[in-house]
């Protein structure tokens, strides 16, 4: 850690135990915070930011306001020293109880979660000023050329631009504005830099509303200032609940305060932010993976200073700063992609009902499809749910009809059926989109030797490898292991004897080739971007703007076009494969497969044009096809609680899960048993397994399961903590305590 580090002694002091030294927080999975001396001169108060040494090196840390550090009893003159504070505002209260809240309810280390709100350092720093220019003395003896006249006359309002804005502006290179630098005809000047989102006005007039819109709009803005809620905002695709929770985040703005939409990741498209934009005139601040670090560091500075806005971000932009929050939203709240499984396991959209509670604001969940959980909170009146039940301007819901595959098989290895393929050449001639949905990437998920039945497998998991024609590879879809196909069987000898078995989206791209050969077909998958397009959040937004420009006729996507896109042009969705996700034990398989068809089935249709969507299954009388074509999502639900109330299943109990893993198999199995035999027990907790997790092969390691089943009153973390606790782990095995657990694997 570098940098300028402020020994001011401008902040009030308010410091921990005793005068002289500080608890601080670390980002390191830490329960607790250590306790540093504080050198004279140097103020400190609870929230700041602070450089302290850590063992040989240095790292940054928050000063806490713990009662008890770990260090109470080492006399100050033994502790080590804080190295600096950071010139940063310090973090609030409400985000320091958040961060504590967290750790506790997931069983996690503070510190470690600390980490996750720490994940831009750089922000730490004051934002450096750039450089602008505006216009000088143009000296009589400058040359002109047309490039040059250009520039000048946009700087004659003698407002400072940087070089590529007055490049963007006149449409000339960068060349060209310096060498009017070089000349004095401009002259730099140092300005602030501008923080992401900070002049988002929420006057802004947004578009009129309809009439449903306007009622839950106004009931939203309604709980600004009064403190903590939840909404449940349940609309239809395309009811236009985007535009209404806008007006939660305006109403928050005009009350002087921040808003955060969270959304999941692949919905945080180019798309959303021109809608933003058109709403508000102006982007909001992005905050996911893809974002660069120059400006996340901007963005979480902005945040910290309160000066940034609005936040539209994935599930870890929950852990910002945020000195001023006035509402938060949580959009397509469904969505299992909340759920971090790795590292600190956490819930976002949970956690961001926690965050809204301790921040006293407003939090709205937004969907089509909402979760059982939502949908029995309503229920029991601790959300308020808000109803939009018609499409926008009146465009009709797509007509769903099942396409029994048991009556009109395809032929062997091809996967369309007479009446899809139909219905997509109507489409065509029609001069219309049509799109085909698979939730598998790849080309085929399983590939065997004919002679002798040999299945390829991943060496570190236990997964099929999936072969990926268009890279010429198979692919272990969960630890990434990739090898070229074998040209011979690794069991039996015999050359080229390998056969694909089962579809990936390549191909039904392969198919769709065959049978439409003029049509402007593109594939799209978080791997795989049109032919050649690459793959990356760039890639998908370009792709998705030629679909809107119908520059493509047919798309052939997995769940990366099953949300929020709106294509005017595509009135026909087909659904190659709608048992896909109902295989494996997973408690929430119905759920999230009527979910996930019931989005993609909202693609169809979004515009004048009327939609029909054909579902291909084996299964039509399964009640999530059921459910599907008579448009009965309460009558589902209301059979999907039933099911899970009678199994003592969540909403209705709660789970956890413990995951022991570890290179050592025989290892691994010993600790399980351990752990069964710690495990607690009595009539409101039942504990199942040790099992071998459905991937009982994971990257290398093998793992157990041990599930906690809890009647809903009963606090599962201390008894979680008590159970690992009662168990010597050893250092080669790991122990993830999964709290809600939604993957099954
Ligand atoms: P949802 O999120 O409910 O699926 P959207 O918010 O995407 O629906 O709205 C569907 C379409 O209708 C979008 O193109 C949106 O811009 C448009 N729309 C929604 N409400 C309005 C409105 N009040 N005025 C103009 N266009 C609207
Ligand atoms: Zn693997």
């Amino acid at each position: 850690m570098s940098g300028p580090i402020s020994t001011s002694t401008s902040t009030p002091h308010v410091s921990g135990a005793a005068a002289g030294r500080v608890p601080v927080l670390l980002p390191y999975p830490f329960g607790e915070p250590f306790d540093y001396s504080v050198p004279a001169g140097l103020a400190l108060a609870v929230g700041d930011y602070v450089r302290v040494p850590l063992g040989p090196r240095e790292t940054v840390g928050v000063v806490w306001d713990a009662p008890q550090s770990r260090d109470s009893r080492i006399e100050s003159k033994r502790l080590k020293a804080v190295a600096g504070r950071f010139d940063a505002p310090p973090m609030p209260a409400a985000t320091r109880r958040f961060i504590e809240w967290v750790a506790a309810y997931v069983v996690a280390p503070t510190g470690a979660v600390l980490r996750m709100a720490l994940s831009s350092t750089g922000g730490l720093e004051p934002p450096r000023a750039s450089v602008a220019f505006r216009l000088g003395s143009v000296p009589p003896s400058l040359k002109r050329s047309h490039a040059r006249e250009r520039v000048l006359a946009i700087a004659a309002d003698g407002l400072a631009r940087s070089a590529s804005e007055f490049a963007d502006l006149a449409g000339c290179g960068l060349a060209v504005v310096r060498g009017l630098a070089d000349a004095g005809a401009l002259v730099a000047v140092s300005v602030p830099p501008r923080m992401p989102a900070a002049d988002i006005d929420g006057a802004y007039p947004g578009p009129a509303l309809a009439e449903d819109q306007q009622v839950a709009a106004d009931a939203l803005v309604a709980q600004v200032g009064s403190g903590f809620s939840v909404t449940l905002l349940d609309g239809v695709t395309g009811s236009g609940k985007t535009e209404v929770y806008f007006e939660l985040v305006a109403a928050a703005l005009r009350a002087g305060k921040q808003a955060l939409v969270l959304l999941p990741e692949i919905a945080l498209s180019a798309q959303f932010l021109q809608r933003f934009e058109r709403r508000f005139g102006t982007r909001p601040a992005l905050w996911h993976s893809d974002v660069s670090s120059t400006q996340r560091r901007l963005v979480w500075r902005g945040v910290a200073e309160g000066t940034t806005k609005v936040v539209v971000g994935a599930r870890s932009a929950l852990f910002l700063p945020f000195p001023e929050l006035g509402a938060i939203i949580v959009d397509e709240e469904h969505e299992s992609a909340f759920k971090q499984e790795d590292g600190v396991i956490y819930h976002a959209r949970d956690m961001a009902i926690v965050r809204a509670s301790i921040e006293q604001v407003p939090i709205a969940l937004v969907s089509a499809t909402p979760s059982l959980e939502s949908i029995v909170n309503v229920e029991i009146g601790r959300f308020t749910k808000l109803d939009l039940p018609s499409r926008h301007a009146g465009a009709s819901k797509p007509a769903i009809e099942l396409v029994d595959l048991r009556k009109e098989p395809p032929p062997r290895n091809r996967f369309l059926s007479k009446t899809v393929i139909d219905a997509i050449s109507e489409t065509l001639a029609r001069g219309e989109q049509a799109m085909l949905f698979l939730n598998r990437r790849g080309y085929a998920p399983l590939t065997l030797c004919r002679a002798c039945g040999h299945r390829l497998r991943c060496p570190n998991c236990t997964a099929w490898l999936v072969e990926h024609r268009f890279h010429r590879t198979l692919l272990c879809h969960h630890c990434g292991h990739a090898e070229r196909q074998p040209e011979t069987c690794e069991n039996c000898g015999t050359a080229d004897s390998f056969a694909a078995v089962g579809p990936g989206i390549e191909r039904i791209a392969e198919e769709a080739g065959a049978l439409w050969p003029e049509a402007r077909t593109i594939l799209l998958a978080s791997d795989t971007v049109g032919a050649g397009m690459g793959a990356g959040p760039a890639a998908l937004d370009e792709a998705i703007r030629k679909v809107q420009a119908h520059e493509i006729d047919l798309v052939i996507g997995t769940q990366i076009v099953a949300k929020g896109h709106h294509f005017p042009m595509l009135t026909l969705v087909g659904v190659v494969d709608a048992d896909l996700g109902l295989a494996g034990g997973d408690l929430r398989a119905s759920e999230r497969t009527y979910q996930l068809l019931h989005q993609v089935a909202g693609r169809a249709g979004r515009a004048e044009r009327p939609g029909r969507v054909l579902v291909q299954t084996w299964m039509p009388e399964h009640r999530v096809m059921q459910a599907l074509v008579s448009d009965r999502r309460d009558a589902f639900l209301r059979v999907e609680a039933e099911e899970r109330q009678v199994a003592r299943m969540p909403p209705y109990s709660r789970l956890a899960a413990l995951i022991v893993s570890g290179a050592d198999q025989a290892q691994v199995d010993q600790i399980a048993r351990d752990l069964a035999k710690a495990a607690p027990r009595s009539d409101t907790v039942q504990v199942l397994g040790p099992a071998p997790a459905p991937l009982a092969l994971l990257r290398g390691r093998h793992r157990r399961r041990l599930l906690l089943k809890a009647r809903k009153d009963v606090p599962v973390q201390p008894l979680l903590r008590a159970w690992v606790d009662a168990v010597e782990i050893p250092s080669s095995i790991r122990v993830q305590i999964d709290v809600d657990p939604y993957s099954f694997l």
